[in-house]
């Protein structure tokens, strides 16, 4: 479980970073924070690395060129603008590829007030943090069309990838000097998945006594953040609510223009901006270089630069109050432009703003994790029964009886059918709207319940695709006496 060191260090003992100037206003963004980074006298030397449009032009499926991965591989410490996903040239985005590839499975995003930033929320004190998986859940793209009119994808949620990323959020908040961490879940409807991340903070949480820990249905949580913010310090959360969540949390400190985010995984850190290449800009010299400059300060401290990430932090904050900004603050008369800006900000390194300071950072851990598949290990494991999906245009009594009259001799009998989550057979009075696609629960035929094995499961599928077509095929298990599975509505 030993990991390699955080960073590496040149001959002349700087920290080389992988920068990848990125697409449209991208360039012109990085540009500024190099300058900036630069001046603050951090200890840094950059190995510049080409990914996004201009690679999948060179015909490059992943968007990223062969030498920026042994770069990052090298270096474990990116810096990057946006990057765009052209259609038309494979369809996988680069930054994913980047994310995925070095198993950075925390995205970390920030949002505090800064001074001279006007939103309706200026003066209440907003400074949380939204930590997301950043790996798994919907965002692992696993989809499928079941029918020509069904579509499905999977929500992957794992017992490691929970750990690894509540462990992270605790750290975070003792690295920050943070009072609490709220977990967002929607464990009341989707218990084994959103469940996990709940069950597994609740049981992390206890080895952080120092850190306030509690659990809020992720809704509620949208709700709060809108009314009152400032109660937030640490929110984590699954991938997908964690994407909605923190770009209106970005919103609630003045938007796209000033939120940061890393990409942390135990062995290699991405930090980007949240926003996109808004391309519309490019060329402009127009654009809010404050994002990616925010993430530049966190990865200075990652690499432990940490006088370099405040005199930063302090010097943009200095010329927002002094109310030099760009147009997406001021508007387009008073917004100054971005190399202005840039010069700007260079002249206030070491200056204080009299309404803002930094807060005060210590190095955040990143614990390891065992590095073994079987993470989770079960005394007894047992199959309970099968869920055959089919593709049907029968009504549910007539697949119903077919199937009872089929599962015989096969050590199964029908339990029930379910569509769209909802039992229909044997009929609960539901008054749905009906597809073709029907879920077909199988259970231990009499009252042996050990009797199911993978042969009397293959028997089943064969007498079943004598009549339907059947579409997937799922294992129903019990786990340490746990059901593995969840009932569908109206099931008992
Ligand atoms: P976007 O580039 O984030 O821009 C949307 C709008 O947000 C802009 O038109 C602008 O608003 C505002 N904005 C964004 N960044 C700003 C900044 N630094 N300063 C001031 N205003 C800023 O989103 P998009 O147009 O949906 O995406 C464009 C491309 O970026 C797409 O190819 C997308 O795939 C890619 N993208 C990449 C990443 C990434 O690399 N991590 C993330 C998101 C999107 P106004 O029009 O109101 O001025």
């Amino acid at each position: 479980m030993s990991h390699s060191p955080r960073y590496y260090k040149t001959a002349d003992g700087k920290k080389l970073v992988t920068l990848i100037p990125g697409d449209g206003t991208g360039p012109e963004i990085i540009d500024a924070v190099r300058q900036i980074v630069e001046a603050s006298g951090a200890a840094v030397a950059w190995e510049e690395r080409l990914a996004g449009a201009k690679v999948f032009q060179m015909g490059h499926p992943s968007g990223v060129l062969p030498e920026t991965v042994e770069s990052v591989k090298k270096t474990r410490v990116v810096l990057k603008g946006p990057l765009e996903t052209p259609v038309g040239f494979g369809e996988k985005s680069a930054n994913v590829t980047l994310r995925k590839l070095f198993e950075t499975f925390a995205n970390v995003r920030p949002v505090r007030e800064l001074p001279g930033v006007r939103t309706p929320y200026t003066g209440r004190g907003i400074d949380l943090v939204v930590v997301r998986e950043n790996i798994e859940d919907l965002y692992a793209a696993i989809e499928f069309m079941d029918t020509p009119g069904v579509a499905e994808a999977l929500k992957l949620v794992t017992r490691k990838g929970c750990e690894k990323v509540t462990r992270l959020a605790f750290e975070l908040a003792r690295a920050e000097g943070r009072k609490s961490v709220a977990c967002a879940t929607k464990s009341n409807i989707l218990k084994l998945t959103e469940g996990m991340l709940k069950r597994t903070f609740e049981e992390v949480a206890k080895e952080y006594p120092d850190i306030e820990s509690w659990h809020i249905i992720v809704d509620n949580c949208a709700h709060q953040l809108v009314r009152r913010p400032e109660q937030f310090d640490v929110i984590v959360t699954t991938n997908m609510n964690g994407d909605i969540l923190s770009d209106l949390t970005s919103a609630l400190v003045g938007g796209l223009g000033f939120a940061p985010s890393a990409n942390l995984g135990n062995d290699f850190a991405i930090f980007e901006a949240v926003h996109g290449s808004a391309p519309k800009y490019a060329g402009k010299n127009v654009i809010n270089p404050s994002a990616v400059l925010l993430s530049a300060t966190m990865m200075l401290r990652y690499i432990d630069e940490f006088d370099a990430a405040t005199l930063i932090e302090n010097a943009l904050a200095k010329t927002l109050e002094d109310g030099i900004a760009t147009r997406d603050v001021l508007g387009d008369e008073k917004g100054v432009k971005t190399t202005e800006f840039t010069k700007a900000i260079i002249s206030n390194l070491g200056a204080h703003p009299s309404s803002w300071k930094p807060r005060s950072y210590k190095r955040i851990e990143i614990p390891p994790v065992d590095p073994r598949p079987d993470y989770v290990r079960a005394t007894e494991v047992r199959i309970a029964g099968v869920d055959i999906f089919i593709e049907s245009f029968k009504t549910p009594q007539e697949i119903g009886e077919k199937l009872q009259e089929l599962a015989e001799g096969t050590g199964f009998e029908l339990w029930m059918i379910s569509s769209r989550g909802t039992q229909v057979y044997p009929p609960t009075g539901a008054n749905l709207d009906m597809v073709d696609l029907w879920q077909c629960r199988f259970t231990a035929a009499g009252s042996d319940k050990q009797s199911l094995s993978d042969e009397s499961i293959s028997a089943l599928i064969r007498a079943v695709s004598s009549e339907f077509e059947w579409v997937k095929i799922q294992k129903l298990l019990s786990i340490d006496g746990e059901l593995g599975y969840t009932k569908a509505q109206g099931e008992d």
